[in-house]
């Protein structure tokens, strides 16, 4: 089956053995009855397994090349499970630009139960190396990163996390398993935040987990029984309802961000514009040859580079919503420094790029002139 087809159908055959809806039920139901103790057919209690999430956590399997998804409250709570692999005294590397609520739950809660994180630049795979020592457990990636879109090479990075016996965990939020596919390139944790494009319109909170090996698949299964961080079955509906279009969507992202990224580097009050699908974007060939387009995420600074410059574009956005959050079909800007990474120190925050006056644009499937023009008001 290819990709747009498993969109609608992957892992959803017999989806309501009952009465046949195309649509799987919402299953709202904490209990099924027994017809003898323990005798019962296939769930017991929805914590452990729902049919409506059983029917969403089969789609994510299909769409990421998987064989075992997960749903889970949060993004973070699917985080929250990886990381409860771990034992203290075990070393995670973490690329050094990533979502700013990755870096609190790493540094704020699993640092003070004992494990040590190094955040690292992974633009060159090879260097990660150095920071690899008989401790070290897993390697944690996010590409393109947020806010500042660098790309890494999933497949390198595969290659030395095998070489030294690691788990390799991608963050796979910003590109969707529509533009790119980590367990095809090496991975073997996919982690979403379904909150983002797969439930795709600005309605659901969500994470989800992909795995291919079945070991892996039920040390993640135990911990989102015994911990618990599911999530229900309207918003599992929900988020399965939001997949059945995400390849028309993604499509639609991309032109039209490739249309905004084109204006803003040329207009005279923008200075630098980050996007992977400019030719001279440090990682573009990569961005190139792991992704099947470039995506619906753009950051921006100004020239003028002060946090007054930024919040005067921001405010004057008319068609953009100025809100947390992205991946919704409306476009959205936001102010990494003062929303998303304010949890991240500022001298961390300015080494990755992340200024005062970065403003991240999450490109929705509006007109292209209908952006663009707000755009050119707001920058004045
Ligand atoms: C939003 C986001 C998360 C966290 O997901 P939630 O659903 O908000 O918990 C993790 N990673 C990335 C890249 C995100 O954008």
């Amino acid at each position: 089956m290819k990709f747009n087809t498993k969109t609608i159908h992957g892992g959803q055959d017999n989806v309501d053995p009952a009465y046949g809806s195309v649509m799987p039920p919402i299953y709202q139901t904490t209990t099924y009855s027994q017809s003898s103790p323990g005798e019962h057919k296939g769930y017991e209690y929805s914590r452990s397994a729902n049919p409506t999430r059983t029917a969403l956590e089969k789609s994510l399997a299909s769409l990421e090349s998987g064989e075992y998804g997960l749903a889970f409250g949060s993004g973070l709570a699917a985080i929250d499970a990886v990381l409860k692999m771990f034992k203290p005294g075990d070393e995670i590397i973490s690329t050094n630009d990533l979502y700013g609520g990755s870096y609190r739950l790493f540094t704020k809660i699993f640092e003070g139960l004992g494990i040590k994180f190094n955040f690292v630049r992974m633009q060159v795979a090879g260097d990660i190396e150095q920071h690899i020592n008989d401790k070290t457990k897993l390697i944690w990636v996010e590409t393109p990163t947020n806010p500042m879109m660098n790309i890494i090479d999933i497949e390198a990075v595969s290659k030395v996390a095998k070489k030294h016996e690691l788990l390799l965990a991608v963050d796979n939020t910003f590109a969707t398993p529509y533009l790119q596919r980590p367990l095809e390139l090496g991975a073997d944790i996919v982690m979403h935040s379904a909150t983002k494009y797969l439930g795709g319109h600005s309605d659901v909170v969500m994470g989800g987990l992909v795995v291919k090996d079945k070991e892996l698949a039920s040390k993640l299964y135990f911990i989102q029984n015994a911990s618990g961080a599911i999530c229900g079955p309207q918003d599992s509906f929900l988020v399965l309802r939001g997949i059945k279009t995400l390849h028309l969507r993604m499509q639609r992202h991309c032109e039209n961000a490739q249309a905004i990224a084109k204006f803003l580097r040329s207009n005279a009050k923008i200075k630098d514009v980050y996007w992977p699908g400019f030719e001279d974007h440090p990682n573009h060939e990569i961005a190139k040859s792991q992704m099947s387009g470039f995506g619906g995420m753009i950051s921006f600074n100004t020239k003028e580079n002060t946090l007054e410059s930024a919040r005067k574009i921001v405010e004057k956005l008319k068609v953009f919503t100025l809100a947390e959050s992205l991946g919704g079909v409306e476009s959205l800007a936001g102010h990494p420094a003062s929303m998303t990474h304010a949890s991240i120190p500022k001298e961390e925050r300015e080494k990755t790029g992340v200024v005062d006056s970065l403003i991240r644009l999450s490109v929705g499937i509006e007109d292209e002139e209908d952006l663009i023009e707000d755009l050119r008001q707001a920058i004045g």
